[in-house]
């Protein structure tokens, strides 16, 4: 049987896209205070700045590709069984071609309902304006968690974590939960490579291997020496 590889992601696989990561040292994504777009409380106070928020955010994201991070997450499907567990709101693991994705936050090329969860739409061009409706006639948002939100897809991505032979940490810092406590439902013994130009802290473990280096040089690295000894 195929080994099970899951690989868990952030905003730094994205990095070298041309994508900011979120964490920079002002605290702020984008020259943003987070609670003014990115929660509820924000959405509530001013939808026109949260829209125009996610516009630019989907509008740079839509002209970028993905990198040899992304890629070298594909190559290894010609041996293991991959899933991709995501915390990106971009696309550039599906533009590389990976087959299992499970995006934990959403994803800025969808909108839905802001009253009924369950109403998604793929989105056609790059803006969601005011008064842009769900078919129940309420405004339209961006279909991504805000924090504060639940995180639906996380039963999805604790049953693939707790069947992983193996497990990679690419690009996030860890802050966000309940996304990082994957981290701590990996099975025991089960090797974890942890692949961040800055290592995020974490509790150690004796399976833990941290690789200090960018998604687009690391990945690969791993990626050939996992698919050599195949
Ligand atoms: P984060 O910004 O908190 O952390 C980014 C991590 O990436 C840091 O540990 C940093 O050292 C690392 N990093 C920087 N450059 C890298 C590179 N070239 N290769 C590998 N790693 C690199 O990101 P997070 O932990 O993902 O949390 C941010 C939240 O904001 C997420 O929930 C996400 O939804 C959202 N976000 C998404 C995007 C995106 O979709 N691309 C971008 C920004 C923020």
């Amino acid at each position: 049987m195929r080994k099970k590889i899951v690989v868990l992601t952030g905003a730094g696989i994205s990095a070298e896209s041309g994508i900011p990561t979120f964490r920079d040292a002002d605290g702020l994504w984008e020259g943003h205070d987070v609670m003014e777009v990115a929660t509820p409380q924000g959405w509530a106070k001013n939808p026109e700045l949260v829209l125009k928020f996610y516009n630019q955010r989907r509008k740079a994201a839509s002209q970028v590709e993905p990198n040899d991070g992304h890629r070298a997450l594909v190559e290894l499907e010609r041996e293991f069984d991959v899933v991709v567990v995501t915390q990106n709101i971009d696309n550039l693991h599906e533009k590389a071609g990976s087959s299992n994705i499970v995006h934990l936050h959403g994803s800025i090329f969808q909108s839905r309902s802001s009253v009924e969860e369950s109403l998604v739409y793929d989105m056609d061009g790059w803006e969601l304006k005011l008064g842009d409706l769900c078919e129940k006639g309420s405004q339209l948002r961006p279909n991504v968690v805000w924090f504060g939100e639940m995180v639906p897809m996380m039963e999805v991505a604790q049953r693939e974590t707790a069947q992983a032979d193996l497990f990679m940490v690419v690009g996030t810092s860890l802050q966000v939960y309940p996304a990082a406590g994957l981290l701590y439902e990996v099975s025991a013994g089960v090797p974890i490579y942890i692949i961040d130009p800055s290592i995020p802290e974490y509790n150690p473990q004796p399976n833990i291997t941290a690789i200090a280096e960018p998604a687009s040089t690391g990945v690969p690295k791993l990626a050939k020496q996992l698919l050599d000894f195949s």
